[in-house]
């Protein structure tokens, strides 16, 4: 079977092995807890949860795991929720310097709890056209998201491409008042490469058509094809 590891220091991480356990490409996978570089070094791909993304990189630290994570993000399909997407991103705005480690993977500059206090949470209908069951929208639970601020990419990255966006009347005036284009800022779904995100909690709803998209279009594509 594939190993695919959740990252288990904090964070939504048993919803997310929940998650996997169900979806219709299950039989192929094995889901396991990452807690330390032995445990990371059996999987072909990872799930970093939501959380708090200062504590999983003060953990990750602790736990030795900070640079066997960057290594393992150069070459396997990582997927990051609502903090793991913070962490999977290149740069981060307003953290104190050398106050949040980041794991790269994605050329994008992200805002942490980018929505401001007085939208702490909400929920909002996604369209998602290369989802199972395109017609279907997902509801996007959004905790203290962070919002995506700037595509970064140079002509070596891989091209972003952007697999939702959340419609910008749920924009706060804070993000849309700006000369800047809010156009990134409605980017909540993006995938560079084989390396996913999604700024908000898929693995909160009982909804498992992220998860499936994950394994199918980065995991999958990322193995070696099986010997004749
Ligand atoms: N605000 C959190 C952070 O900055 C992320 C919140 C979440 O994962 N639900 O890490």
């Amino acid at each position: 079977a594939i190993v695919i590891g959740i990252l288990a220091l904090q964070g939504a991480f048993i919803e997310h092995q929940d998650a996997l356990q169900k979806i219709s490409l299950q039989k192929k996978i094995e889901v396991i807890q990452v807690r330390t570089a032995e445990e990371l070094a059996k999987c072909a791909a990872l799930v970093i949860p939501g959380g708090e993304s200062t504590t999983i990189a003060l953990l990750a630290r602790l736990s030795g795991l900070l640079e066997p994570l960057r290594q393992f993000v150069k070459t396997k399909p990582v997927w990051g929720t609502c903090a793991g997407a913070i962490l999977l991103s290149k740069n981060v705005e307003g953290a104190k310097k050398g106050g949040q480690e980041l794991l790269g993977g994605i050329s994008i500059t992200i805002a942490r709890n980018g929505w401001g206090s007085q939208v702490e949470s909400f929920e909002a209908d996604l369209d998602v056209p290369l989802l199972r069951d395109p017609e279907r929208p997902f509801t996007g639970i959004f905790i203290r998201a962070p919002v995506v601020l700037s595509l970064d990419t140079t002509p070596e990255d891989p091209p972003i491409k952007v697999i939702s966006r959340l419609s910008p009347h749920y924009l706060p005036e804070s993000l849309t008042s700006s000369n800047l284009t809010h156009e990134p800022k409605t980017f909540v779904a993006l995938q560079q490469g084989l390396h996913f995100l999604t700024t908000f909690h898929p693995e909160l709803t009982q909804d498992n058509r992220f998860h499936e998209y994950f394994v199918r279009e980065c995991v999958l594509p990322s193995l070696p094809p099986p010997l004749q």
